[in-house]
């Protein structure tokens, strides 16, 4: 008989290991969540202080420093932004100078061809390049 209830008592103790795991499971889930949410509500403590410091309010000496520190991120944030704007426009430029050398005056040549973009003689009817009939 004592075998058969040290049996029970071995699968009551499977039991209960896996009750334990899932519940662990999900106090860890909730750990996770709830650790977020706070650290989402600390965020807004922050933005709570740096608005009062945009403002040119005052903060506390803490917080100054942070404050400050924030706005040297965010001011180096708009330099590398300012960056990217100058590499555009002056890619943008750029295409545009090579685009206006490529394509030569209508009147000087003939007609461009359709299919392949070839310029051709005046007076052509098929592309000297492509072969495409030109309009
Ligand atoms: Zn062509």
């Amino acid at each position: 008989m004592a075998f058969f209830d040290k049996l029970g008592d071995l699968a009551k103790n499977i039991g209960d290991k896996t009750t334990d795991a899932i519940e662990t499971g999900k106090l860890n889930s909730k750990i996770g969540s709830e650790t977020a949410a706070a650290a989402a509500q600390l965020q807004k403590v922050g933005e709570f202080y740096y608005a009062k410091f945009a403002a040119g309010e005052q903060v506390s000496p803490e917080a100054l420093e942070f404050c400050q520190a924030a706005a040297a991120h965010y001011a180096a944030a708009e330099k590398a932004q300012a960056e990217i704007d100058r590499i555009r426009a002056e890619n943008d430029a750029a295409r545009a100078a090579s685009s206006a050398v490529a394509a030569p005056p209508r009147s000087a040549a003939g007609p461009a061809c359709t299919s392949c973009g070839a310029v051709n003689a005046p007076g052509t009817r098929f592309c000297g390049s492509c072969g495409a009939k030109l309009r």
